[in-house]
């Protein structure tokens, strides 16, 4: 009977108390606030958020020469939640390569901050009527047996979640590429032709009548934009309805 009632003790306390838990980040045990997405308030301020859009085509918070030098984009426009710093740098590694999976509902919550600055800059009279459907950039197999999860459909379902939009399957990776980050630009421009191709299985989900849809693509990092222009390309040549695309990252 006693433990009972400690129980229940226990439980009431520690609904009336803040949140103890380790941050996601830095793994300091504190006392969460809400809205601080599971990371302590010293790492929550510490969050880049870009809140003052530069590059009207990217997104990004200060001058962009990758855009000026950019001859087509098949994606109207991009917008990310945060600007890609040590500390995002940090955070992204220890979801995508430690498998902390916990922090895809933070990435997901984030994303929703890059989704209101596109919905903010779409000045469209279709905005809101025409139909939206998220998809994300695939990995390879190869990629996915590795990590066991995609991070970008993670994020992307996270956030459909959120802004209640369905999520697709529509794009698959058919070849493996070698870790991006060690190349230069004109070779991942290269590598990435013919990488990625259209897969129809889940069209019959939102293909009514022919009717205009407008597609939001989500990645983790935008860097040099060509994986999202590969990707809307796609897209835009191998759907049979008038298609808008625009990207959704988390960390420019
Ligand atoms: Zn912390
Ligand atoms: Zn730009």
């Amino acid at each position: 009977m006693s433990s009972w009632w400690s129980q229940i003790g226990n439980s009431l306390f520690s609904l009336l108390s803040p949140r103890r838990e380790a941050c996601l980040l830095c793994k300091q045990v504190t006392s969460l606030e809400r809205g601080e997405l599971g990371l302590c308030h010293g790492c929550y301020t510490r969050i880049p958020w870009i809140r003052k859009v530069v590059c009207l085509s990217c997104g990004r918070g200060e001058h962009c020469p990758d855009c000026r030098r950019k001859p087509h984009t098949y994606f109207v426009k991009s917008r990310s939640a945060v600007r890609y710093d040590e500390t995002m740098k940090e955070l992204l590694a220890r979801y995508k390569y430690r498998g902390d999976e916990r922090l895809k509902a933070v990435f997901g919550h984030m994303l929703v901050h890059a989704f209101q600055q596109l919905r903010l800059d779409r000045v469209s009279a279709s905005a809101g009527q025409v139909r939206e459907c998220i998809t994300y950039v695939p990995v390879s197999e190869q990629r996915m047996q590795e990590r066991g999860f995609n991070q970008a459909e993670q994020m992307a379902r996270e956030l459909g979640r959120r802004v209640n939009l369905p999520v697709l399957y529509l794009l698959k990776r058919s070849k493996h590429t070698a870790k991006q980050s060690f190349k230069k630009r004109s070779e991942r421009i290269d590598d990435l032709a013919h990488v990625f191709e259209f897969d129809s299985t889940e069209l019959g989900r939102i293909i009514g009548y022919g009717e205009p849809i407008i597609i939001y693509i989500v990645d983790d990092v935008y860097t040099t934009g060509s994986t999202m222009n590969q990707c809307a390309m796609v897209l835009k040549q191998e759907m049979s309805i008038p298609v808008e695309i625009c990207g959704l990252t988390w960390a420019r």
